[in-house]
């Protein structure tokens, strides 16, 4: 089975990582969001590219769910001592991802070439890749009138300010990746993580042409949200602050027009008849993944799922 995921950074990399140990090379492409990428310090930053990168090539900080294990953190103590700009932490290993990929982009490699030099050396054998070689920036128009860029609202501001409305900035002009376009009309089925859907899974699906491809396949999600709440990160103050319950049915209701099936988890199992009656058909499950076993779990679990989808519209 040939399968398409849609990820941001932590939850999407979580599943992604499930998915990498059972399924073969071949059968697995990732694509990442880079809404939330951003230029600090001179150097190109992508937050949720990295943290697939690192889960998969089990580099990843199990403890923070961003940047390297292991990390030593000289750098930053300096930058922090000659007062510049810390609010962003980078460790000296994460450093070294930051300055080779910000030196070949400005030698005219593409993002999505030199990802995929990255995971040949980090031994990453599934395919991950941008959502597009073309800069698309997040940004938060909060509900005081200001416009954040994403690592602004997300990191510095720590999520407080409330959201009014997110912007992709510079989305029309993106365009898609040939290989992305091929690995989904070449796929059997689109999955989507559970990543935020607002600010992870929303820019991949607005990259032009995206959303019709994903839309001719069969396309399964799980939710990132659990009895009402985030693991981590904002989706639900998001939703909250957008006027709409935060919930399970939420986000199927968010990805409805295209979605096949849908996973829950068992906390919210009252939800799955109003999943349901719009026709998505919804599985009930343990649907967080605190370890690598529960990763490896949900894939499988998910993939059967999948299957099953799969068999009942040949
Ligand atoms: P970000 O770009 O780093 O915020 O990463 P994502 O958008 O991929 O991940 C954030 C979302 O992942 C949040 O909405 C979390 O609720 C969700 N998430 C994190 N861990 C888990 C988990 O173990 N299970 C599920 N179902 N969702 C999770």
């Amino acid at each position: 089975m040939k399968v398409i995921a849609l990820a941001g950074g932590v939850g999407g990399a979580k599943l992604a990582h499930g998915l990498s140990m059972v399924l073969p090379p071949d059968d697995l492409s990732i694509i990442v969001n880079t809404g939330d990428d951003f230029d600090f310090l001179g150097l190109y930053i992508s937050p949720d590219l990295d943290t697939v990168c690192y889960t998969l090539a089990d580099l990843a900080n199990p403890t923070t769910g961003w940047g390297q294990v292991d990390e030593s953190w000289i750098t930053f103590n300096e930058i922090s001592a000659l007062k510049g700009p810390d609010w962003f932490r980078l460790g000296d290993k994460d450093l070294a991802t930051h300055l080779i990929r910000t030196a070949q982009l400005i030698q005219g490699q593409k993002l999505s070439e030199i990802t995929k030099k990255f995971c040949e050396i980090w031994g990453i054998k599934h395919t991950i890749f941008p959502m597009s070689d073309d800069p698309v920036r997040t940004m938060v128009h909060t509900k005081n009138g200001n416009i954040l860029g994403f690592q602004e609202y997300f990191v510095h501001q720590e999520c407080k300010p409330i959201v009014e409305h997110f912007e992709f900035r510079g989305i029309e002009a993106a365009r898609p990746l040939p290989q992305v376009l091929d690995a989904i009309n070449n796929c059997d089925i689109v999955i989507i993580a559970p990543s935020n859907p607002w600010v992870s899974i929303d820019p991949i699906l607005e990259i032009p042409n995206y959303r019709d491809a994903i839309s001719r396949k069969p396309v399964i999600a799980v939710s990132p949200l659990i009895g009402g709440k985030a693991i981590k990160g904002p989706a639900a103050k998001m939703y909250q602050e957008l006027g709409i319950k935060p919930c399970s049915s939420a986000v199927a209701n968010h990805y409805k027009d295209f979605l096949t099936g849908f996973i829950i988890d068992n906390l919210d199992h009252i939800e799955l008849e109003k999943i349901e009656r719009w026709r998505i058909i919804a599985l009930v499950t343990d649907i967080l993944m605190k370890k690598n076993q529960d990763r490896l779990r949900l894939a499988q679990e998910v993939l059967k799922f999948s299957e099953t989808i799969l068999n009942r519209s040949r």
